[in-house]
Formats: structure tokens, sequence, C-alpha cells
């Protein structure tokens, strides 16, 4: 039997379905909400759904736009031959800060995942795969995190996209600035080592 009203159990469950929180955090969350005023509930409320009625993703690059094409794809200065595949949109928000990437991007919104039942018709790669065919793309530069699910994303991408003849790269990883050697795991200084640059 549950401890709460049924009201307070419908919040934590919805609570409980956001990325990192557990069932204490969400029990934190919905006590501290219950001193919001009615006004602030509103607002809160409010602004979850404008999200969701407002943001749009991109057709072209499945990143986040307030229209069919996002910002990224409708700028002309941008260059059209290089597409920076990365998982989340907000990836594309982190790689943009840099100021160092001019090409645009391909949002695949997940990772393959086999335990999960995530191919690749799950995530964006048909998409990407039809925008090589359809664009004029010299280059496609692999942005995905180094984990397991992100390594055998790149390597399937990388396999499906070389027989096109295109140039497939990913991005240097290595130690992080400020970093120590020492402190690096096996598998960082080994990809820092295979991936050296001239200087
Ligand atoms: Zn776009």
């Amino acid at each position: 039997m549950s401890l709460y009203i049924e009201s307070i159990d419908n919040l934590i469950k919805e609570f409980r379905k956001l990325p990192g929180i557990g069932p204490k955090s969400a029990k934190r969350i919905v006590f501290f909400l219950l001193k919001f005023s009615m006004d602030d509930i509103t607002r809160f409320s409010k602004a979850l759904v404008e999200m969701k009625e407002k943001v749009r993703f991109c057709k072209n690059c499945f990143s986040l736009s307030e229209g069919d094409r996002c910002s990224i794809c409708k700028d002309e200065s941008r260059d059209k031959r290089k597409i920076c595949v990365v998982e989340e949109a907000s990836d594309v928000i982190i790689i943009e800060k840099t100021s160092e990437y001019r090409g645009l991007y391909h949002v695949l919104g997940g990772l393959l995942s086999p335990i999960d039942d995530i191919g690749p018709n799950e995530i964006k790669v048909p998409e990407l795969v039809n925008r090589v065919k359809n664009e004029n793309i010299k280059e496609i530069i692999i942005a995905l995190n180094p984990t397991v699910e992100g390594e055998s994303t790149s390597t399937y991408l990388k396999k499906i996209l070389e027989p096109t003849g295109i140039k497939v790269t990913r991005l240097a990883s290595g130690i992080p600035v400020g970093g120590d050697i020492e402190y690096a795991d096996e598998i960082t200084l080994g990809r820092a080592i295979s991936d050296r640059r001239e200087f």
C-alpha cells in the first residue's frame, strides 16, 4: 500500500522517468513542489507545454529548430560538404560553442544498442545515408561519445559509409587539457597514441 495520496504518487512516477532521478530524488522534488504557489506551478507546467508545442526537429539534420529547417541548415555560409554526426541535439550546441566547426550536423537521436533493441532503423541512420546520397558531402565527422555504444555506432557508421568513397573521420580523443598521463585509463591513452598528430 502506498504511503501517499494518489496525485503525489502519480507525480513521483512522472519524475522517475527523467534521467538520473531515482525514487528518493523524485520524492524530494515532489515535496519541494508542494510548497510552490499556484502561480509558480502554473508557470512551471506552462513552460513544459510551450516547449513541447514550439520546439521542432529540423527535417534535414534533426537538430532543434523552430521551423522545418534549423538555423544551421539554412545558413548559406556553412560548409555544406561536411556533416558532423552527433548523438543528441545538445551535442550540436556544445560543438557550436567551440566555433571550430563550420559544417553541417546530423543528430542520430540515440546510439545502437542491441540489448535495448535499438538498431540502425530506430535512430536516424537511414536518413544519414540518404543525405550522403543526395547532398554533395565530402566528409563525415563522427563525434559520438567514447562509450561502448558510441564506439560500436561509430564503427558501424564507418563500415556502411566507407564504400561510398566518402572521407570518414572521428574526433580525436585523448588526454584532457590539464590532465595527467599517469591517471589516464588505458583506452584513453591508447586512443591518444593511435590518434596522435604532427605538431
Ligand atoms: Zn538542420
